[in-house]
């Protein structure tokens, strides 16, 4: 199908996009367009406007700066993938990057994108609830930091305002003693996840949890952050049975819906298993292994 008629622009500063999209009503950001462009041919979305921030300079860098990784709104799930800095330090974030789709929607999607568009089947949602980190928008108001945690509010719905720009997302650097990965089922390469879990974990000096993240995607509709897991493995030792029974609690949290990747319990019970194996080795590369 072909979209419905919109007005395109193509704004050259940070500053025309956000007064753009101040003045224009509605408008939609077109970043990857991965996401958006299915939407308009199928005519789910009809914006008036689209404001495309391809070609808005100082977006697109990724670096380790102030304690956290800046990913800009114009990074791609590929530029993520062929990290150096984020194979050695971010190791939930490199498990996750590769696992994103096929190669050519990794080399157009971006992954502010995709925490804006707020897909549950989206990847990057698990993986920046299990890091703890920050979403910075701005609009002609100013900036906002907006915490993971308090982002995705509804299936395809977030804390973002109708003119706010996602410039950036910010992933604390992990400290000391931390390791995490990102565990995905997939019916064929290429898909959204059946299930999938992220998993980070910090050891305290004494070897005990000293914090813990788990998210989990496509089951329940926004990405899920499995809290009381989380807060049952803080001050434990990860012993095989405290891991077994995050994974329950993980499981428990996880709110599946039947559908043709399969029945909700079994994708449940998808959950138990991934996130024993993603806090298995969490644990092993806090420890120092691979
Ligand atoms: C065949 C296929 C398979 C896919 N498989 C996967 C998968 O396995 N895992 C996965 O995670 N994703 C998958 N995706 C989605 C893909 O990752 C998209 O790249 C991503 O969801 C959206 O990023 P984008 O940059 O393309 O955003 P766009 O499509 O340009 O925009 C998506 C939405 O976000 C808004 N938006 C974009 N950028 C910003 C911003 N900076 N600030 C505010 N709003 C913004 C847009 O207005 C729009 O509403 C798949 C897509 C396709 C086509």
């Amino acid at each position: 199908m072909l979209p419905a008629p919109f007005e395109y622009h193509r704004p050259g500063s940070l500053y025309e996009a956000l007064q753009l999209l101040s003045s224009l009503g509605e408008a939609k950001v077109l970043a990857g367009g991965q996401s958006l462009i299915p939407l308009l041919k199928f005519r789910f979305a009809a914006p008036a406007h689209l404001v495309d921030v391809n070609w808005v300079p100082g977006l697109d860098g990724i670096a380790e700066d102030g304690g956290a990784l800046r990913i800009g709104a114009l990074v791609r799930h590929n530029q993520v993938a062929a990290s150096d800095l984020v194979s050695t330090r971010f190791p939930v974030l490199a498990a996750a990057a590769p696992q994103i789709a096929d190669p050519i929607v990794r080399n157009l999607g971006t992954v502010c994108g995709s925490l804006a568009h707020a897909d549950p089947a989206g990847d990057w949602g698990a993986v920046m609830l299990a890091t703890g980190a920050t979403v910075v928008a701005r609009s002609v108001r100013g900036e906002r930091h907006i915490p993971i945690g308090d982002f995705f509010q509804d299936i395809f719905t977030t804390a973002l305002e109708p003119d706010e720009l996602v410039t950036e997302v910010r992933v604390p650097a992990p400290a000391g003693r931390t390791g995490g990965t990102y565990l995905k089922l997939e019916r064929k390469v290429g898909d959204f996840a059946t299930a999938a879990v992220a998993a980070q974990v910090t050891l305290a000096p004494g070897g005990t949890c000293e914090r813990a993240g788990i998210g989990l995607t496509n089951v329940g509709p926004t990405p899920i952050q499995a809290k009381r897991a989380e807060a049952y493995l803080v001050g434990k030792r990860l012993e095989d049975g405290v891991i077994k029974e995050a994974a329950r609690l993980a499981a428990e949290e996880s709110q599946p819906v039947s559908d043709l990747r399969g029945p909700a319990e079994y994708k449940r019970d998808l959950v138990r298993v991934l996130a024993a194996r993603a806090l298995r080795k969490a644990l092993a590369r806090a420890g120092g292994g691979r």
